[in-house]
């Protein structure tokens, strides 16, 4: 499946926030949004109100590329969320928290979702014990999610762990930073998702 490539730093311009996609630049100077506070392209500094359409579009692709999720695989998780119990704008960030990049991202063992994907692909990670490298797989409840005891002696998830372990851990995770293992101890809520996106206009515009 074709994946973005380019520059991704055009991606939090767009948006004009950080979506925080490559690690320690992003609380740099050198940070593209903090430089350039306007939307990139010809008409990035020319473009008026959006409309209500606009404002919808702009905060699904938010959340699109905060998770670094293509858009058919979007459109899926919104149908899974519609199918749920409760509401179906929570619902959806509560099925994109549980995706198992997301997860290795908020165990600290990541500067950057997209690292976690990486770091997910090329097997350094296991659920349950069993050897996983599909970022998209879904936690439950009651899974350990831990780095392979071959992974923990690399330099990176020393650092990384060095690093992040002063990071909060959401409170549906149970992390033993010693062990570098997580345990699901619930199912993400919306006051754990800590991203500013406002998840009814991704309804609405799905509910068109
Ligand atoms: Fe976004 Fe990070 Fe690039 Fe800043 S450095 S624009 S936060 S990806």
């Amino acid at each position: 499946m074709a994946r973005y490539s380019g520059a991704v730093c055009r991606y939090c311009r767009r948006e004009k926030q950080k979506l925080f996609l490559k690690g320690d630049r992003c609380y740099s100077p050198k940070c593209s949004v903090a430089i350039r506070e306007y939307p990139p392209g010809q008409h990035g500094q020319g473009r008026k109100k959006p409309s209500e359409y606009g404002m919808q579009l702009r905060e699904k692709q938010k959340a699109r590329r905060h998770y670094g999720v293509l858009e058919r695989q979007f459109a899926h998780y919104f149908e899974l969320a519609a199918k749920m119990k409760g509401q179906s704008g929570e619902n959806l960030l509560s099925l994109l928290e549980r995706r198992l990049d997301n997860v290795v991202y908020r165990m600290g063992l990541a500067m950057s979702r997209p690292e976690a994907r990486a770091l997910v692909t090329h097997r350094h990670f296991c659920v349950d014990g069993k050897s996983v490298n599909i970022p998209s797989f879904l936690v439950r409840t009651g899974m350990t999610v831990a780095l392979k005891p071959a992974s923990r002696r690399l330099d990176k998830f020393v650092a990384c762990a060095e690093v992040n372990s002063a990071r909060p851990v959401p409170r549906w995770m149970d992390m033993d930073f010693e062990a570098f293992t997580a345990r699901i101890v619930a199912l993400p809520a919306r006051e754990d998702i800590d991203l500013p996106l406002e998840e009814n206009r991704i309804v609405e515009l799905y509910s068109k």
